[in-house]
């Protein structure tokens, strides 16, 4: 069923997120500094050591690091709705190549996508919303595998990017933490 832009969070979700003594964000900023007690300079260079970008779906339930066993400077990791590559995903890419020397690109969409509910009638409830049209898209999808294999194929066919031979789609199982790749071909 389409979701409205307009639907609010549900009632529950604010009151359990945030904590009884401030915002959500002060309670990150405190945990902040826990971490910076503990933390020592690892001098790294911020050229990704695996030589790798990781594109995903922006989805809190995917642990990127854990689930793919990466390591502090391994790998960048791009996020956002879906995984979509998008002209931001392109631009992060080519400054991941270009200036920062990473060669392989690895998609990951995942089951029980938000965008697998929603669709082009988000933008247009939303432009009658507020009276304004976005200038993007919101790249719904309903077929998790063919929004893969496009993304795939929309990183390969860049013209900005050096490295367009080691480019893997994959759909991550949020319920088993399994990774199932896609073949770029239908
Ligand atoms: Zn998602």
């Amino acid at each position: 069923m389409p979701i409205p832009a307009s639907q609010p969070l549900p009632p529950s979700a604010d009151s359990a997120a945030a904590p009884a003594d401030g915002t959500v964000t002060d309670r990150l900023v405190e945990a902040n500094r826990r971490y910076a007690t503990a933390f020592t300079d690892p001098g790294m260079d911020a050229r990704p050591v695996l030589k790798v970008a990781v594109v995903s779906c922006m989805d809190a339930r995917i642990d990127l690091h854990a689930a793919l066993g990466l390591e502090l400077g391994d790998c960048h990791t791009i996020r956002n709705a879906g995984g979509v590559v998008t002209d931001d995903i392109i631009r992060s890419l080519t400054i991941s190549q270009r200036a920062l020397g990473t060669r392989s690109v690895v998609l990951i969409h995942h089951t029980g996508c938000g965008l697998l509910n929603l669709t082009e009638d988000f933008r247009h409830d939303l432009a009658a919303e507020v009276g304004q049209r976005p200038t993007w898209a919101v790249e719904a999808f309903k077929d998790l595998d063919e929004d893969v294999r496009q993304s795939m194929q929309r990183v390969r066919t860049s013209p900005f990017l050096l490295h367009t031979d080691d480019v893997r789609g994959f759909v991550f199982d949020v319920t088993t933490g399994l990774l199932r790749e896609i073949d770029p071909r239908p």
